[in-house]
C-alpha cells in the first residue's frame, strides 16, 4: 500500500508516528499551519513556527524517507485577534518561496464570527495575488453547515479563485455534496471520536464517488490517529474495493491535487 497523508500537524507528534507512517506506505505528509492549542501571544510566535513548519519538520521526516511539505496561515482559532492576524499574515509572502510550502491554509473558520471572516478574506486575497493553491478548514458539528456556505460564498466572490485549486477539509455528510458540486475538493478527516470513522469516510467515497475526495488523519495534539488513512484503506478492502480504487483515492487524488503546486514532486 502506498498513501499520502494530506493533512497532518506533526509538530505535535512523536517521532515514532513518522517511522509508524512510513512503515504503513507514507510517501509524503502536508502539513498545514494551525492552533498550537493555545493561543500564541505574539506575531512573532507565528514566525518560529513558520521556521519549525519549513525547516525543522522537512528534517524529522526525512530521517524516515518521508517528503514534508506545508501550507502556512493564521488559522482561524486565532483570527479572533483583529491585530495578530494582520501582523501574521503579514509574515506569510516571505515563506512562500521556501522549498516545502504548498499553499495557504489551513484558513477558515471555526465559530463563523466576523473577525474569522475578516482574517479568510484577507488570506483568500493573499492566496491569489501569490497564485497559491488553498485548504480550508471547515467548523466542527453544529457550525459545519452554516461555516461551509459562508467560505464557499468568500471563495466564489472572488473571481481570480479556482474551484479546482481549493481542498475544503473537515466535510461531513452533509457538506460534502455542496462542496463537489462547486468544483472543489473535498477533505474527509478521519478521526477516533468527534468527526469521521473509517466507515464512515467510507460510506461518503461510496455514495459521492472517488472524484475530487481525498481522506486524511489530520492528526494533531488531541485525540487523533497518524494511521487513520492506511485503517480507512483496510475498510475499503474489507468492503470488496480492488486495490485500483484504494490507491487512487489514498495515493492518487492527494498528489494529482497537491501537483498543482509544482514543488510537490515525489520522484525528487
Ligand atoms: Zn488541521
Amino acid at each position: 500500500m502506498r498513501y499520502i497523508e494530506p493533512h497532518a500537524h506533526m509538530v505535535s507528534r512523536v517521532t515514532d508516528d513518522y517511522e509508524r507512517m512510513a512503515l504503513a506506505g507514507c510517501q509524503a505528509v502536508c502539513e498545514p499551519a494551525f492552533w498550537a492549542g493555545f493561543d500564541r501571544r505574539a506575531a512573532e510566535g507565528f514566525r518560529d513556527y513558520f521556521f519549525q513548519l519549513t525547516e525543522h519538520e522537512p528534517r524529522r521526516a526525512a530521517r524516515y524517507g518521508l517528503k514534508h511539505f506545508c501550507w502556512l496561515c493564521i488559522n482561524p482559532k486565532e483570527a479572533e485577534d483583529v491585530k495578530l492576524a494582520a501582523e501574521a499574515i503579514a509574515l506569510v509572502p516571505s515563506f512562500l518561496d521556501r522549498p516545502n510550502v504548498l499553499g495557504i491554509g489551513e484558513i477558515g473558520l471555526n465559530k463563523n464570527s466576523r473577525n474569522e471572516l475578516r482574517a479568510l478574506e484577507m488570506q483568500v486575497d493573499m492566496a491569489a495575488r501569490f497564485d497559491q493553491l488553498i485548504l480550508v478548514h471547515t467548523p466542527h458539528l453544529e457550525d459545519k453547515l452554516k461555516g461551509t456556505k459562508l467560505i464557499l460564498d468568500v471563495l466564489k466572490n472572488d473571481k481570480r479563485i479556482q474551484p479546482g485549486r481549493c481542498i475544503i477539509d473537515h466535510v461531513e455528510e452533509h457538506t460534502a455534496r455542496m462542496v463537489l458540486d462547486a468544483g472543489f475538493w473535498a477533505g474527509v478527516t478521519l478521526y477516533p471520536e468527534t468527526k469521521c470513522t473509517p466507515a464512515r469516510a467510507i460510506d461518503i467515497f461510496e455514495k459521492h464517488g472517488g472524484e475530487r475526495l481525498w481522506l486524511n488523519s489530520a492528526c494533531d495534539w488531541g485525540m487523533s490517529d497518524p494511521l487513520a488513512v492506511p485503517k480507512a484503506a483496510l475498510e475499503m478492502k474489507r468492503r470488496g474495493h480492488g486495490a485500483k480504487a484504494i490507491d487512487r483515492l489514498i495515493f492518487e487524488n492527494p498528489r494529482a491535487f497537491l501537483r498543482q503546486c509544482p514543488k510537490f514532486n515525489l520522484e525528487r
